[in-house]
């Protein structure tokens, strides 16, 4: 008989998303018509902007067109967007050679698909609170998983020491759940500790388009050295709202080897592989994207959900209670007040206020005592449950 990946038993039940639902259906069903402000949402709500939709519909008619049709595309991305890709890096100082730059259906898929690269013996670091795929797609690879476990005494943004190793080493900046943001001077140690331990970094980039500070790293290789220790996933999702559209883009240096092998190479081979490219109408939306147009549109939805996190950010401010994300990334992360559990700030806000955010708890043990505020909501509904924050807990 077949033995399946045993792995797949040593998942642990993620319960965090399907536990908030539970809930939210239960307080509905007792209190029917009630609106829920959704501050817990991890998607979108705003469409797509003009430029890409009118690119799209373009794409769909080249499609209709003896001579304009595509079939298969290149595995590895269509050029024109490579080439793109490569320019955008080139616009903030970073040189890329176009065969640098991968297209992807997302960092998701990419982020589970890189794995390929490593072998079954190397160690996965994984920051916490962290995202929850990183762990679960090296558990189904059976892999040994490090946690490193960070607070607030390190602004949620812990750096290596004597005691760390790890092969592969996990890095969100800025951060889903935390939206903390590593400085120049703390990634730069994440670098050189990769490029002496031989590890490699899988940089996840899916916010950098958030970042207002100018002194903060959009991407890894803005670091001396990156090029010989990471590989950069990035998403046009959060950036440009295609998460139910799909495309994103990996950066994997040619610099990148290890035991001989070289990376990029590998990436290719895996890509010729187990794929056939991205569709040429995603391909020619995401370029859109890049266009001046493109960029200023995405800029304006950017902004809705920037204005949000100022919202949120103001009632904390004025209420006192500690965060950190917000003016970096589209996400807030804050500490339950008056010592409550994560959960336990959950249905307070849930039944007292009707407002739905995501218990810190859920992305690791560490994130217990903490909550996260998304601002991917509506305007109206952000203010509305910032106000009802602020009068509750004024109260308290
Ligand atoms: N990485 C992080 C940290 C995320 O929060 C998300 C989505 O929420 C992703 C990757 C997935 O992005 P994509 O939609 O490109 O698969």
């Amino acid at each position: 008989m077949i033995t399946p990946n045993m792995n797949y038993a040593n998942l642990k039940d993620s319960y965090l998303f399907f536990n908030i639902a539970q809930k939210v259906k239960a307080y509905l069903e007792k209190n029917p018509g009630k609106h829920i402000y959704r501050l817990g949402i991890g998607d979108v709500s705003l469409p797509l902007c003009d430029a890409v939709i009118k690119a799209l519909h373009e794409a769909v008619d080249d499609q209709a067109n003896k001579e304009r049709f595509h079939g298969y595309m290149p595995e590895c991305g269509a050029p024109f967007l490579r080439e793109i890709i490569a320019n955008f890096y080139a616009d903030k100082d970073i040189k890329l050679d176009v065969d640098e730059c991968f297209v992807s259906s997302g960092a998701s898929d990419e982020l589970g698909d890189i794995l390929d690269l490593f072998d079954r013996s190397c160690s996965a670091l994984v920051i916490e609170p962290a995202y929850p795929a990183y762990v679960d797609a090296n558990v189904i690879a059976g892999r040994e998983i490090i946690h490193l476990a960070s607070g607030k005494e390190n602004g949620f943004l812990p750096v290596p020491d004597e005691n760390t190793r790890a092969d592969i080493i996990y890095i969100c900046s800025p951060n889903n759940p935390t939206g903390a943001v590593f400085s120049r001077s703390q990634l730069q140690k994440w670098v050189d500790f990769a490029n002496k331990n031989g590890s490699v970094i899988l940089f996840d980039a899916a916010y950098e388009a958030y970042i207002e500070d100018e002194s903060l790293p959009h991407s890894i290789f803005e670091l001396e050295g990156a090029k010989t220790c990471a590989i950069e996933i990035c998403s046009l999702s959060k950036t440009a709202g295609f998460t139910g559209t799909r495309l994103g883009y990996t950066v994997i240096p040619k610099a990148l080897e290890r035991n001989g092998m070289n990376l990029n190479d590998m990436w290719v081979r895996n890509r010729t592989t187990k794929t056939n490219g991205v569709s040429y109408i995603l391909q020619k939306g995401g370029a859109a994207v890049f266009t001046p147009e493109g960029q200023r549109q995405i800029r304006e939805n950017i902004n809705i959900y920037k204005n949000n996190a100022k919202v949120i950010m103001e009632a904390l401010d004025k209420l006192g209670i500690w965060y950190c994300g917000g003016k970096n990334a589209p996400y807030i992360w804050l500490q339950c007040p008056n010592g409550m559990g994560s959960w336990e700030f959950f249905d307070y806000l849930l039944n007292e206020i009707q407002v739905v955010g995501t218990p810190g708890q859920g992305f690791g043990a560490c994130g217990e005592g903490y909550f996260r505020f998304s601002t991917f909501g509506s305007p109206e509904d952000t203010k509305e449950a910032a106000r009802r924050l602020s009068e509750l807990l004024e109260r308290k």
